[in-house]
């Protein structure tokens, strides 16, 4: 067990899962986030926990909180397209001095530090699907790039922390996830279409909804994190759930599961929307003995329940 766990961008989606999982693990958890994409409804339900601490505050100062941490999560970057692009300076921040602030934290403590990375570091991939021996398609120049290669020069970062400091670092290479807490705002597919459908609105689809993507619940993607913190793993490690579906199949999953009578509404392709995107898992499966657990239909039906009683409150 990790007895003091710093935690960048805890407010987050998936960071705020990260919060109650370390807490139920009886570790200490000290969020810092300055809430650019996050939420204090996230953590509202940890603030009478003892052992949990918000901060307020951007990631690099965490160089200033007192130690000793003996883990650094590294969860703080804007993630979805719309809101990356509305703070691109923000995006490669966080990809950039957040992480260097981090690992020097990880250092000083002799923790063990994961970097959460991004499928999109394959960019729109030309090797289907992507292991992390493939090294990518990524422009440096187009709008995506903000957040691509701030998460390519994190990876590089760790890794140099490693070996010349020998910094315990791990690097995970998130795929879409989803479930509760998403932003229904934020522009990604699943809360974008559960939105919709629960509002009983067109559910916008881009291009004609034929490529795919690959949906990771929450739960499974947690399990995924903790393995890799209590590993001693450098990665780069993909964690995601093969199932690949076109977005149309999503969508009218989710018509279906929410009961709606929402029909779908085809809207022009973001520039560099990539095509198709599949996580190989080989490397998790057998450096981590992960695998994902939870089929769509329960993690669907998880999500939609949850969207369903926020717009009830
Ligand atoms: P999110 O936007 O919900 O959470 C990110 C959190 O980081 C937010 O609370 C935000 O306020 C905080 N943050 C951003 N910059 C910060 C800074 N400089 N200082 C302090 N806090 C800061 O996004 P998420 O979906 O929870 O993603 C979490 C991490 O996982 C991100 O690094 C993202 O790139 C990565 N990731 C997520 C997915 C996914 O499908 N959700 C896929 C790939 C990678």
């Amino acid at each position: 067990m990790h007895s003091r766990v710093l935690l960048a961008g805890g407010a987050g989606f998936v960071g705020s899962h990260l919060a109650d999982h370390f807490l139920e693990a009886g570790s200490e958890v000290v969020v810092v986030d300055n809430l650019i994409t996050g939420f204090k409804t996230n953590i509202a339900h940890l603030a009478h926990e003892p052992r949990f601490t918000f901060i307020e505050d951007d990631a690099t100062n965490s160089e200033s909180l007192p130690g000793a941490f003996d883990l650094v999560l590294h969860f703080a970057s804007p993630a979805s397209p719309p809101r990356y692009l509305a703070h691109p300076i923000e995006t490669l921040h966080a990809g950039s001095s957040v992480t260097e602030a981090l690992l020097n934290v990880a250092q000083r403590d002799g923790a063990r530090f994961v970097l959460a990375s991004t499928s999109e570091v394959y960019g729109d991939p030309s090797v289907h699907p992507q292991s992390e021996t493939y090294w990518g398609n990524v422009s440096s120049t187009g709008p995506r790039s903000v957040y691509d290669e701030a998460k390519r020069y994190a990876e590089a970062l760790s890794f140099a922390y490693r070996r010349s400091f020998g910094v315990d670092t791990g690097v995970i290479r998130l795929f879409n996830t989803y479930g509760p807490r998403m932003d229904p705002d934020d522009g990604r597919a699943v809360p974008a279409f559960v939105k919709a459908a629960l509002a009983g609105n067109p559910i916008p689809l881009h291009g004609d909804g034929s490529q795919t993507r690959s949906l990771c619940f929450i739960d499974d993607q947690v399990r995924g994190i903790v393995a890799m913190a209590g590993s001693h793993e450098p990665g780069p490690v993909n964690i995601g759930n093969p199932h690949e579906q076109s977005l149309l199949e999503i969508a009218e999953a989710i018509i279906r599961l929410s009961g709606s009578t929402s029909t779908v509404e085809l809207h022009p392709r973001p520039v560099d929307d990539p095509e198709r995107r599949q996580p190989d898992i080989t490397l998790a499966q057998l450096l981590l003995g992960w695998s994902p657990l939870v089929n769509v239909e329960d993690g669907l039906n998880t999500t939609i329940d949850w969207f369903r009683n926020e717009r009830s409150k």
